[in-house]
């Protein structure tokens, strides 16, 4: 089937309803799930939808029911994001890469009643819609960096770590900063930057010697 995702299209992964037949409540009755729906990232305040694979974007419309829609082409498949926010800024025809930002997850619709924000995520192949699950559960990194890269960033993580975030020294500790600044006890450079255990201990016999102990 050749039908590769190389980005997840909400960030965590938290599937709401699975693909297939659903129970929606009604004695004896039950619908089929063309799709999967995926739930908001509660951290923040909007979650993104992203592609899930380089392509052209195929559609992009309102449908009562759906909302605003957006459809990708992939070549050999077509994946389907319903329900968004508001319309995708992306034009029908715009490419778009794996991991690229496609729109804002919403809770569009016309006839659905009270429906709770969601994306309703269809993989469409050959025209019909299949499980997308088993795909979403495959994905692989899209660049793989490589070992100057890998060293390059630790070297700026540890250059951020021993730096500290920040270069002001906090109101409650000011005080106590500028006199022993004074006093020689530190150099005054980097008062947010992590203190190692040579430091500690240095510190520790200079407070003894200080009182005599
Ligand atoms: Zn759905």
């Amino acid at each position: 089937m050749n039908i590769q995702f190389n980005s997840l299209p909400v960030v965590p992964l938290r599937i709401t309803s699975k693909y297939g037949h659903r129970n929606i409540g009604l004695k004896g009755a039950s619908t089929f799930h063309r799709g999967i729906d995926l739930g908001r990232d509660f951290s923040k305040q909007e979650t993104e939808i992203l592609a899930v694979a380089d392509g052209v974007i195929a559609n992009n419309y309102w449908n009562n029911t759906r909302g605003w829609v957006v459809i990708i082409d992939h070549g050999n498949f077509k994946t389907l994001y319903q329900h968004l926010k508001r319309q995708s800024p992306l034009p029908k025809g715009s490419r778009v890469k794996a991991g690229q930002h496609i729109g804002i997850m919403g809770a569009s619709t016309k006839t659905i009643r009270g429906m709770a924000m969601h994306l309703h995520f269809e993989l469409i192949y050959r025209n019909k819609s299949i499980d997308a699950e088993p795909y979403l559960k495959n994905i692989v990194e899209v660049e793989e960096l490589t070992e100057e890269q890998v060293r390059e960033i630790v070297r700026e993580e540890i250059k951020e770590a021993l730096s500290g975030n920040g270069s002001e020294v906090q109101g409650w500790a000011k005080k106590a900063w500028e006199e022993e600044t004074a006093a020689g006890l530190t150099t005054g450079e980097r008062p947010l930057g992590y203190m190692t255990r040579q430091e500690g201990i240095y510190l520790l016999n200079k407070i003894k010697k200080l009182f005599g102990k």
